[in-house]
């Protein structure tokens, strides 16, 4: 017989609840009374929506904290910020989220600055409804009237891609990111081709020097059938060292990319700026910056002529709206990350920032399926490839938590898809 395992610590309240009191007089007594999470799965992968309630009757706020990978820590880190939240006045945003950041004394992450992203965006849901005006209206109003969007085309072979690539342009887009298989697996946001490495320890392992031949060759198909007009772009997803890095922008210059993403893995940022110099195509990166810092320095080093963050793992909306202003002075552009591990509240909260930034380069956009629509009433689709930001006040998105309930969350696929790619001698290769 096995010893039984003791409980899960649970926390006891010994904080005095005034060292999180109201610091200053409010201009107004409505007052934070729930924040909790949501969590739901439609399409298999996790979201985890932070809700925050007020004393005003039916007054709540929507933030996106998706961190799909590992949602539970999310979770659990929540009930550590929601005593920090409640009684205080939801009007006073920048305070609450750096006392959510300072409080946690070391600060930074993908699971604190998820839950920091779900409350700012919370916040600014809330503003916005107080206010009756749409969240873009708050940081300044439009300069722009949608924003451009690009999709992912994606197929083992590169006449699979092509076919992908013409149906989203069928469908109103001038942006489409292309990716092609490798023998017998897929490259990054592409199913596998049918042939095997014979030879390998893996044999569907992943080759850096097959890669570097294929990008090229599917790059020179597509300008072929699909012509000069469609803007291209492509996804490297952080799988090659500098020198390569900038051998495979030099071989791709003549069909003219849109941009090339994720070239070198975040341990190698500092390397940036040289790959950045030496390469004749724009550099899009920072998806995997786990603070507003830390893209803020691929901005300020001259290391990208796009930053793309996926907003929650920085810290939300007010982490983007800083980078997007820093991105304007430095002529950089933006190109937030947004594929189907970011919720719908997510998009209204980039298509805020896109809107409202000088430095906007184009957003990534994912087609949702119906039980996500069910899920978000009012979320914004894809049209003619434009994403243009709902007027109605706050984010303009909302949540049926008896809908959402109907798809829970299970652990994410995406550990297996981040860590399933393994070299041909068996290595495996970093995402
Ligand atoms: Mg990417």
């Amino acid at each position: 017989m096995s010893e039984p395992r003791p409980q899960q610590p649970r926390p006891t309240e010994s904080t005095p609840p005034e060292t999180f009191a109201q610091p200053w007089e409010a201009r107004s007594d409505v007052r934070i009374t729930d924040v909790r999470a949501i969590v739901t799965a439609p399409e298999g992968i996790p979201l985890v929506v932070i809700k925050i309630e007020t004393s005003d009757d039916g007054l709540h706020g929507l933030g996106c904290a998706t961190f799909t990978q590992r949602w539970q820590a999310v979770v659990a880190y929540l009930e550590h910020v929601r005593r920090l939240l409640i009684g205080r006045y939801p009007g006073d945003i920048e305070d609450l989220l750096r006392l959510v950041r300072f409080s946690a004394y070391w600060r930074e992450g993908p699971v604190g600055n998820n839950v920091l992203s779900g409350v700012d965006m919370a916040l600014w849901d809330i503003a916005g409804k107080r206010a009756g005006a749409p969240v873009y209206e708050l940081f300044g109003g439009r300069v722009r009237a949608a924003a451009d969007v690009y999709l992912h085309a994606g197929g083992s072979t590169v006449e699979e891609t092509a076919d992908e690539a013409r149906e989203l342009m069928a469908s109103g887009l001038r942006h489409v990111r292309i990716q092609t298989g490798q023998p017998g697996i897929g490259h990054y946001g592409a199913p596998p081709t049918a042939d095997r490495y014979t030879w390998a320890k893996t044999p569907t392992g992943w080759r850096a020097e097959e890669y570097l031949r294929r990008t090229p060759a599917l790059f020179a198909r597509m300008r072929e059938t699909l012509g000069e007009e469609v803007e291209l772009l492509h996804d490297v997803h952080s799988r090659l060292t500098p020198k390569t890095a900038v051998l495979l922008a030099r071989s791709l210059e003549e069909y003219r990319p849109f941009f090339l993403e994720d070239v070198l893995a975040p341990e190698f940022w500092d390397r940036l700026p040289a790959v950045r110099d030496a390469s004749p195509v724009p550099i899009a990166v920072g998806e995997l910056a786990t603070s507003a810092s830390d893209a803020a320095r691929l901005i300020r080093t001259h290391a990208v002529d796009f930053i793309r963050c996926h907003l929650s793992d920085i810290g939300g909306v007010t982490a983007g709206r800083r980078l997007a202003v820093l991105a304007d002075l430095e002529g950089v552009r933006t190109a937030w990350h947004s594929p189907g591990d970011a919720s719908p509240v997510a998009v209204a909260a980039a298509v805020a920032l896109d809107v409202t930034s000088p430095a906007f380069g184009i957003q990534e956009g994912h087609v949702y399926n119906e039980a996500t629509h069910e899920i978000f009433p009012g979320m914004i689709d894809i049209v003619d490839g434009w994403l243009t930001p709902s007027d109605a006040p706050g984010w303009g998105v909302e949540i049926d938590e008896r809908a959402a309930a109907r798809f829970p969350a299970g652990f994410s696929g995406h550990d297996a898809w981040a860590a399933g790619v393994r070299a041909p001698d068996g290595a495996l290769v970093a995402p």
